[in-house]
Order: C-alpha cells, then structure tokens, then sequence
C-alpha cells in the first residue's frame, strides 16, 4: 500500500504540475483504486472507502450535472443568503455590457491566441497628424504652472484654439462635425496633454467621454443630434454632465433628484414635462457649461406617460440659461484648475422633449450611463493617469541622472536603481493595460469599460495604485537622496 500512496501523491502532483482537466482526475482515480484492489493492496472495505473518498469526489466535479446539483447550487444558495439582495439598478450596472477577453483571465487558462489575434491598436494617418500638429502645439500653449499661477483656469487662446481644433468633438461623428477619431487615438491624445497639463487634459477628456454626446450618439433623436453635436464639436456649447449629487456618490442609483411628470407651459403652450428638482455638486464644466446633461430619477404620479408609476432614472439636457437653472460658485477639487462646480433647481418645468431620446428613453437613463459612459470612462481616466505617470517617471529618471552627490550621480545608486526600475516596469504594465483597454472599445466591447471601472475597472484603479506606487517610488527616490 505505501507504493500505492507514494504513486497517488507523485501522479497528483503531475496532474497538478500539467492543470490537467477534471476528467483526467477521474479516470486516474478509477484506474488507482481499481489497480489497488485487483493487485491485492486494497481489500473489499479498503477499495470501497477509497472510492468514496477519491473516485466518487472526482466524479462529482467531473460530471456538470452532478456538480451543479451537489455542489455549486448548495454553495450559491448559502452565499444567497448571506449576500444582499441585488437592486434592479446595480444588476443594470452589472449586466451593461460583456466582460470580452478579460474573462479568461479568471479562467485559469486566459487564450492567448486571441488576445494576439486582437492585433496591436494603430492610428489613421488623421489621427496620427493630429497627435503631431494639433495635439503638439496645444501642449506648446499651456503648462501647469501658467494653469495653476496665472489663469487658475487655462488661457483665453488656450480655450479657443481647443474648440477652433476641434479637441471637444474628438468622438462625434463626422456627419454631425466632428473628427470620429478612435478610442485609441482619443486616449493618444488625452495621454499627451495629461504630460504637460493636466487642466487641459481633464478639459478636453471630459466633454469627450462623459459628457452628454456620448448618449447623444447612441440615443438621441436626430432633432437632437443634428441640433446638439455641430455645436458640441466645434465648442459652441459648453457641456457638463451631472449625476451625482451631495447624497449619492459611488451610489449613484439612488440619486434624490427627481422630475415629476406634469404638463406646463413652455413657449407659450400647453406641454407634457416635468417638475425637475436636483441639487448637483463636482460636476466638471459645472461651472461655465451652456448644456446641463442632468440625471434624474422620473415620477409619474399621474401617470400621463400611461406606465409606470416611478419610470425611474431619466437623462435630459437642459440649457444653462434656462429659468430655474442654478449655477453655483466653483468648487476647486484639491486645488486642481479644471472648471468643476454645483447646478441645482427646484420645480423647473422642462418639456419631455429635452430628455435624451424622447419620451422612449424616460426611466433607462440608469442603463444607458452604464452602457455608455463607463466606456468614455475607460479611457479618460486611464490615459491621463498613464500620462501623468510617463511625466513623473521621465522626471524622476532625469533628475537621477543629472543630480550627483558622492560625485556620482544618484541613478547609478542601487536603492535608487531599484526604485527606478520598478517605477518603469509598473508604466509599462500601466501603458499596456490602456492601450488594451481602448483597443477592446474600438473592437465594439464596450463593457470593458464597465468592467473597467467596476470589476476591473481594471485601468482605473490600477492605474491609481500604479501611480500611488510611482509617487512611492519618489518618496523611496527622496529618501535615498537623503
Ligand atoms: C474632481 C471631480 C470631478 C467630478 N465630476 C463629476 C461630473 O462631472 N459629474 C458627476 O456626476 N459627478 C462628478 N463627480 C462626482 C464623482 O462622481 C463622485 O465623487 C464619485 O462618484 C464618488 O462619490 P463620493 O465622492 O460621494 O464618494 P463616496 O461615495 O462617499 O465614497 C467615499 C469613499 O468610500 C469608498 N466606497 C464607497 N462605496 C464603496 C464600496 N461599496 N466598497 C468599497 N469602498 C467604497 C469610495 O471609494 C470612496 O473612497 C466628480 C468628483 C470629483 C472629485
């Protein structure tokens, strides 16, 4: 019997070294018992303890059936209890999308053959010109310093030659006059100027990715499309989008803002709307925006849409000017320079034609920001991120070969070394997961955004753990100095 056991432990190691499938489990279980028992090794009780403790668990794993009846559905159900039950909202939230390629990383045997198959991520020629002409020489026209020091805003020349440019339509279509540039060329460019400025990146990321012409886009009437993206795209309007509030933050769904369902008078006649009450704080270009992408969750007390009674979360875009339209003094998140500021209202009447998509769209405004915005998401957040990180580690790398102490220079110091080493190894896992994350939107999956933000929402917190260990890597780079 000792042999017996030294071959189950040998032969499990194997199958453990090869990831062998459950099948090959079973039969080397089947074939180990029943070899045990005809040499004699094993006697009638023996065999069949051995059975129940090695073949029938391998056959339990091995059969689907079987599995899920003794084992995952058991297990599920305990953790169904334990867990809270999920809102209708936050299943919206999880189910937005698919969670394409990045699936099979949890798969334990991720296919690499398709990732490769996916190809790199390239640029047009436009795209490539615009990096190099357009994108150069707006990082020629701002610094942080200027930002920061002088303007606490960008310059006036800044702001026009953005809109002149083009920079705010990056993502609308052509028809509508925009340059319906690629999610990778979009966070190209956002990466470059997040290298020199990070107001001008932030500027002209955000009208690009969540704000309203996103869901413009995809749900928009064409009245409202071929009135709202010429103007958007050449920076005649200014948007913002703004739906979280004071009260709801990471827990957007459960926003208090709320539109009742109403008629009132709007130029001069008689017309189905609502009662829209909010109370809206960090909304970025809150503060100089000319169209108010506002979230709400819709009333309908009355029920004059015929449905439900509480329609649920609704998007609308309202102009700035219109009566009722609070806009607030600007907030100045950690002192950083892009307009950023609070809007509220209390019962101003808006027509339903102002909700985006018209009246089919009133209630799916939870679904469509997953759907949508996370994607914008996606690469906003993690190109300036990335860009801010190649700065630092290029910064950091410099100084450490210019600044000499011990008449050497503090590069060629192994803690220093070693700090650099692992701040450019993290850049180039950060850079790749970006590049990978806006490839995956231009192929169509736009969910990884959400997957992104969410689940792996992968580029964003990685992308801040990562510049977290950059900033690290200075501190240690101080300290070595020291
Ligand atoms: C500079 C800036 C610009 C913004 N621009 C906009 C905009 O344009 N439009 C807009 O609508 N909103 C905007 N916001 C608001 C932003 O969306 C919220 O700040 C964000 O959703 C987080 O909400 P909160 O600040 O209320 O934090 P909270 O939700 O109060 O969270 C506080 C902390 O708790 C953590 N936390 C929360 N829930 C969990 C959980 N389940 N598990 C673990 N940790 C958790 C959070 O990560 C966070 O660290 C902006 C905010 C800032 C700072």
């Amino acid at each position: 019997m000792p042999r017996f056991i030294l071959v189950l432990v040998i032969a499990a190691l194997a199958l453990v070294y090869v990831q062998a499938r459950a099948s090959w489990w079973l039969t080397f279980m089947i074939v180990w018992v029943a070899a045990a028992h005809v040499t004699g090794a094993a006697g009638q009780v023996a065999t069949t303890v051995l059975a129940i403790l090695f073949v029938l668990p391998a056959l339990v794993l091995t059969i689907k059936p079987l599995r899920r009846t003794w084992l995952a559905k058991p297990v599920v159900d305990i953790f169904r209890k334990i867990l809270p039950e999920m809102s209708p909202t936050e299943r919206d939230a999880i189910e937005a999308g698919t969670v394409w390629w990045d699936a099979q990383l949890f798969s334990g045997r991720p296919h690499r053959d398709t990732l490769l198959g996916y190809g790199p991520a390239t640029l047009t020629p436009e795209e490539q010109s615009f990096l190099d002409v357009e994108c150069e020489k707006l990082c020629d026209l701002v610094n942080d310093w200027e930002t920061t020091m002088v303007w606490q805003d960008l310059s006036p020349t800044t702001w026009q030659y953005i809109k002149d440019k083009g920079f705010l339509g990056m993502t609308i279509p052509k028809q509508y006059g925009g340059k319906q540039f690629s999610a990778y060329a979009h966070s190209q460019v956002i990466m470059k100027l997040a290298t020199r400025c990070s107001a001008a990146a932030v500027s002209v990321m955000v009208p690009n990715s969540l704000g309203p012409a996103e869901l413009l886009m995809h749900y928009g009437t064409e009245e409202q499309k071929k009135h709202y993206l010429p103007r958007l795209a050449r920076g005649e309007e200014i948007p913002c989008f703004a739906l979280t509030s004071p009260y709801a933050g990471s827990d957007a769904a459960v926003i208090p803002d709320v539109g009742i369902v109403c008629k009132g008078t709007f130029e001069g006649r008689e017309t189905l709307g609502f009662h829209v009450t909010w109370d809206k704080c960090y909304i970025t270009f809150g503060s100089i925006a000319t169209v108010l992408g506002l979230a709400f969750r819709a009333l309908d007390p009355d029920r004059l849409l015929g449905g439900d009674a509480e329609p649920g979360i609704t998007c609308a875009l309202i102009p700035t000017d219109h009566p009722g339209v609070n806009i607030g003094r600007r907030h100045w998140p950690l002192n950083a320079v892009f307009q950023n500021g609070p809007n509220s209202g209390k019962d101003v009447f808006i027509p339903l034609d102002w909700v985006i998509g018209g009246r089919a769209q009133v209630g799916n405004g939870w679904r469509t920001l997953m759907k949508y915005l996370a994607a914008g998401r996606a690469i906003s957040l993690p190109s300036s991120n990335v860009g801010m990180a190649k700065i630092a580690v290029r910064g950091t790398g410099a100084y450490a070969a210019v600044r000499h102490q011990f008449r050497t220079a503090v590069g060629k110091f192994e803690g220093v070394q070693e700090a650099l080493g692992r701040m450019g190894g993290n850049l180039y896992v950060m850079d790749a997961a970006r590049r990978l994350s806006a490839h995956a939107v231009d192929l169509g999956d736009r969910q990884i955004s959400h997957h992104r933000t969410h689940a792996h929402g992968d580029q964003r917190r990685h992308g801040r753990r990562r510049r977290q260990r950059h900033l690290h890597g200075a501190v240690e780079l101080s300290c070595a100095r020291l």
